[in-house]
């Protein structure tokens, strides 16, 4: 039989080291959520070799006395829980884990000072042996060093990585929690140089950025740490669902990055994993984004402590809720609620591009109107050119209406009125309207439109593709779609595969409007169609529907179909570039996309339109 014996408590401690100090940035994040819970105002911290070789924080916070720093390093010796209760836990530390667990793997030393004490005290732990106290004298505060981290672990020392990745999770790491503390001071140098430096957020300062979004403490550094594009592109989120709080910065979706690692979320001032972020992202953003871009987010969640384990892991990055349905509910319609509110709004980093290619080819090709490079112009015939000259914008139409049907509203047009008194200034100061009054038409695609303070090039098919497809979405989710059925049955001539895929979805299609039935192994014949389409190509839209069924994966959820359906539907019954628009015609469209949900990116997260205020005009021809 073998013997059982306790573990040496060294042998216990570096155990406890492999869970909670995985890595250098782990090990910052202890220190630092230690200093936190000190409630530090100015928080320092050197690394060396991304961490491996040294770490460093000091902090101003209240600090430990002889007594205290002589605990602290013993295993579950904690200031943190003082009723034993696991369940109201307010500060990051908790488990009295963290100094005990580095200390057995690495050289730690510790040099503190109370705010009461007139002098401060330091204390070394190397490899797990604790040395004596000696009195040293600093400021109010702490100043923890670790250095050679996991030398007494060298399994773990195998497996850490290169500086720079090792730095960049360091970085990471502060980054985010300097993030959930605005009112805090964060730096970090390593060997070269200064990597952040977050200055305490001024909450009776409110900046305003040219979103004009203002920016209480929380956007200031939101905006310090995650950049100064996404604060200005970006929707303040609120909401609230019984005991959860929902708050933060949601990116819109013409900001959007390749990764996910710019979504972050906090559960009560806590950086946790995103796990179940990432998912709630995926369905607010469904149909804004291409499926592989992913929008900038910071989140706050916050909810009686009650409500969340954050007991689940010793790293403590992982929180279990009583009710994740709640939460994931309260996420989803949080984001969806504050991005529909954004309505119109695009990124405006549109039109800063655009004015920096302007710029660029102003300075390079003196007097040439460089419209050519940089841009994508679909070629348009000498007629259209001088049409798209010759249409402008009659009186207003103020009323917003919402249109009834798509098409029918821009049916082709020809005779264009124009009077050139329309065209003076005195024909229409713009009236307030956030995309202004349409003043012509270019290469019979783009809409411009003249704002308060700036001009507004609108992709016309990419908003009114939008504007279709959110209308589908609506008549969708209420009523259904309306549908009429066709005199003479069409018949479509498709191949065997795309037969059967759109047999085999002939319940979607028909709750679209599209009534469809096979006529023989390579032909369907289509029986109603959505009355909203009756002007439109309508085989063409089943072949192009018969292509995509093909191409989707089956585990896609009936409600995505139905979009992508409601997308390619809306791609057909939308303005095409191309088509000369009256100036009616522009600014009800321009009307009807101030009050639509997301009608600042087309379903493909392209922007509808852009923005060049008069200030950057002015700057263009070097007024300014
Ligand atoms: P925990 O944070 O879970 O309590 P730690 O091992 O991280 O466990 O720290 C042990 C104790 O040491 C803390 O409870 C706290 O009282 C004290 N302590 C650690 N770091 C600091 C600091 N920077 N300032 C003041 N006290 C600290
Ligand atoms: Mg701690």
């Amino acid at each position: 039989m073998a013997t059982i014996r306790l573990l040496p408590p060294t042998l216990v401690n570096r155990i406890a080291a492999g869970e909670v100090i995985e890595r250098p940035a782990a090990a910052v994040k202890e220190l630092v959520e230690n200093s936190l819970d000190a409630g530090a105002k100015r928080i320092e911290v050197t690394i060396v070799e991304g961490g491996k070789s040294l770490i460093r924080v000091n902090d101003d916070g209240w600090g430990m006395d002889r007594n205290s720093l002589l605990l602290a390093v013993e295993r579950h010796a904690t200031s943190k829980l003082p009723d034993d209760d696991l369940i109201e836990i307010h500060s990051f530390g908790f488990r009295g884990e963290a100094l005990p667990s580095i200390g057995a793997v690495a050289r730690l030393s510790l040099t503190s000072r109370s705010r009461e004490d007139p002098s401060g005290w330091s204390l070394e732990i190397i490899g797990g042996e604790v040395g004596t106290l000696k009195p040293a004298s600093r400021n109010a505060g702490t100043l923890v060093e670790v250095r050679d981290l996991f030398f007494a672990t060298p399994a773990r020392l195998k497996f850490l990585k290169s500086t720079r990745t090792e730095t960049e999770a360091v970085v990471d790491v502060l980054e985010r929690l300097a993030m959930a503390h605005p009112l805090v001071a964060f730096s970090l140098h390593d060997e070269s140089r200064q990597r952040l430096n977050f200055a305490a957020a001024n909450p009776e300062l409110a900046t305003e950025s040219e979103a004009t979004i203002i920016l209480n403490a929380q956007g200031q550094r939101l905006a310090a740490v995650m950049g100064g594009d996404f604060a200005a592109n970006s929707v303040a989120v609120h909401a609230q669902r019984s005991f959860y709080r929902l708050e933060g910065l949601a990116g819109l979706p013409t900001l959007h990055r390749a990764t996910q690692l710019h979504q972050v979320l906090f559960v009560n001032g806590r950086p946790v994993k995103e796990r179940l972020l990432y998912g709630c992202v995926r369905a607010a953003y469904a149909d804004l984004l291409p499926s592989n871009r992913h929008p900038m987010l910071a989140l706050f969640v916050t909810m009686p402590s009650d409500l969340v384990d954050v007991n689940v892991h010793p790293a403590k990055t992982e929180v279990r809720f009583q009710d994740t349905a709640a939460i994931r509910s309260l996420i989803i319609n949080g984001l969806r609620q504050a991005l529909a509110e954004a309505g119109h709004l695009a990124s405006t980093t549109g039109g800063a591009a655009t004015l920096e290619v302007l710029q660029r080819n102003s300075q390079s090709t003196h007097r040439t109107i460089g419209f050519s490079r940089g841009w994508s112009p679909r070629t348009a015939s000498s007629t259209e050119l001088r049409q798209a000259f010759l249409s402008q914008s009659p009186a207003v139409d103020s009323a917003s209406r919402v249109i009834e049907t798509p098409g029918s509203d821009f049916a082709p047009n020809g005779a264009i009125p124009v009077t050139l008194g329309d065209l003076s200034p005195g024909g229409g100061a713009a009236p307030d309207y956030p995309l202004g009054v349409a003043r012509g038409q270019l290469h019979a695609t783009y809409i411009v439109s003249e704002t308060k303070d700036g001009l507004i090039i609108v992709d016309q098919h990419a908003a009114h593709e939008r504007l279709v497809y959110e209308k589908l979405k609506l008549v969708m989710d209420h009523d259904g779609i309306d549908r009429q059925s066709l005199l003479l049955p069409e018949i479509v001539e498709l191949t065997e595969p795309e037969v059967e895929a759109l047999i085999s979805r002939r319940d979607e299609l028909s709750q679209l409007g599209l009534v469809i039935s096979q006529f023989s192994d390579k032909s369907v014949v289509i029986r109603e169609i959505p009355s909203l389409l009756q002007r439109f190509d309508i085989p063409a839209l089943v072949q192009d529907l018969a292509e995509e069924f093909l191409e989707f994966e089956s585990s896609q959820s009936l409600r995505e179909k139905l979009l992508e359906v409601a997308a390619t539907i809306a791609c057909h019954g939308s303005i095409r570039a191309g088509k000369t628009l009256n100036g009616d015609e522009m600014n009800r469209l321009l009307r009807e996309m101030e009050v639509t949900p997301h009608s600042g990116q087309c379903n493909h997260g392209r922007p509808t339109w852009v923005e060049l205020k008069l200030s950057d005009v002015e700057k263009l021809f070097g007024r300014t």
